[in-house]
């Protein structure tokens, strides 16, 4: 699905339709220092090795696509909850 590189949409913090700029919203890179990791990286240590099944393969065959909002009025950001679609793009 496209997605038009501006649009006109609520914002809360304006709390008016304003024109907010449209990018897709990226996971950001994991810390290999975050709690989690070091738990895991313990967990995996000496005999015994995995504690739970890996995932081989998903059921889901599509990705949740999720809009991050730029609001050109007041430079707030708001994500727009996201949806399952194959492909997600920004119309140039
Ligand atoms: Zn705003």
């Amino acid at each position: 699905m496209k997605f038009p590189k501006e649009m006109k949409t609520y914002c809360p913090y304006c709390k008016h339709h304003t024109v907010h700029s449209v990018s897709l919203y990226k996971r950001g890179k994991e810390r290999a220092t975050s709690w989690g990791a070091r738990r895991q990286a313990g967990r995996k240590r000496g005999y015994g090795g995995q504690k739970f099944p890996e995932l081989v393969r998903t059921a889901k065959t599509t990705k949740k696509a999720t809009l991050k909002l730029h609001c050109k009025d007041c430079n707030k950001e708001l994500m727009r909850y996201g949806i399952r679609l194959r492909k997600a793009e920004i119309e140039p």
